[in-house]
């Protein structure tokens, strides 16, 4: 095993960890992220930031470099659980009344951009496998260990962290299943969104499904889609070619062709918290 000292230890390198490394190599505080996938997926994922969050990033000066890669999109609000009202967010007296649209994966790049340039170091392929409380820390990953002040679990929902240290994760299981795809499309409807405006203009509801199609750019699209009656597929059930293609013409017609599908995964509704944040 390799040893390595630090001061404090991320697990994941997703926005949540990569903000952490920036804020504390910021404050000069020795940091090392694990994160377990060996390169960065260029899933879109969440696709736009939100006001407020826009407000803390120029605060950080991250928000430029997001700006130059941002889509355009319609001066319209955002939205509220989904509603088909566009949010006002003007009277936020904000800078930043719209929302973003930006991929969560070129957001995660400027963050390990920014973290690294300021000394933050980031270790891919090392996925977080043991931790050992004692004097300060002591963490797997790997072939990898790392001695550390603080270990901090950022490596998302279904935290390996969390149920190495056996943490109670109270809340209420997923009430829907639904797909999450990067898809390029190789013909198009007149029922397919040209551009990026409010929610409510992105989202069809027809023939036993609802789906979202936001277009991010040429012929690519983060599409999102669930049935309306009951499905067999669970969480970690693998998306096919077939179901996105079925989904696609149910609800945007024959005229809409699937090309190219660049990832595939499933979501749910599931919510659930942690009691506490320090142990
Ligand atoms: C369909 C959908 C749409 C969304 N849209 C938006 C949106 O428009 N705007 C918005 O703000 N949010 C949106 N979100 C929410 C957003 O994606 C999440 O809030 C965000 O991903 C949480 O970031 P995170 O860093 O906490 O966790 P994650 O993004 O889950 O990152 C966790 C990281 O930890 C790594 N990891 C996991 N296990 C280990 C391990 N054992 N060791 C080391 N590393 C590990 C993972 O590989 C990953 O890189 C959306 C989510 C979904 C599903």
């Amino acid at each position: 095993m390799t040893d390595v000292e630090t001061e404090v230890v991320i697990a994941g390198a997703g926005p949540t960890g990569l903000t952490l490394a920036y804020e504390l190599a910021l404050a000069g505080v020795e940091t090392l992220v694990l994160e377990k996938l060996p390169r960065r997926v260029e899933q879109v994922k969440g696709g736009a930031i939100q006001p407020r969050t826009a407000e803390l990033l120029e605060m950080r000066g991250l928000l430029k470099p997001l700006l130059r890669r941002a889509m355009p999109r319609d001066p319209v609000g955002g939205h509220f659980a989904m509603l088909p009202v566009p949010l006002d967010c003007t009277p936020w007296q904000t800078r930043h009344p719209y929302p973003i649209t930006i991929p969560q994966w070129e957001i995660e790049e400027v963050l390990e951009e920014r973290a690294a340039a300021r000394g933050a170091r980031i270790r891919r392929g090392a996925a977080v496998d043991g931790v050992e409380n004692g004097d300060g820390v002591t963490v797997s990953a790997d072939g990898l260990r790392v001695r550390a002040r603080h270990l901090v679990a950022c490596d998302g929902g279904r935290s390996t962290v969390r149920k190495l240290l056996g943490l109670p994760f109270p809340g209420r299981p997923g009430t829907y299943l639904a797909v999450l795809a990067d898809v390029r499309l190789s013909a198009t409807s007149s029922l397919v969104p040209r551009r990026v405006g409010h929610i409510s203009g992105l989202t069809r509801q027809v023939n036993g499904y609802w789906a979202m199609l936001v277009p991010v750019g040429g012929d690519r699209y983060r599409l999102t889609f669930g049935r309306e009656d009951e499905t067999e597929a669970t969480r970690d059930t693998p998306v096919t070619r077939e179901e996105i293609a079925a989904a696609l013409r149910a609800v945007y017609g024959e005229e809409t062709v699937l090309g190219e599908v660049d990832n595939a995964s499933r979501f749910t509704d599931a919510t659930r918290q942690v009691e506490h944040y320090l142990y």
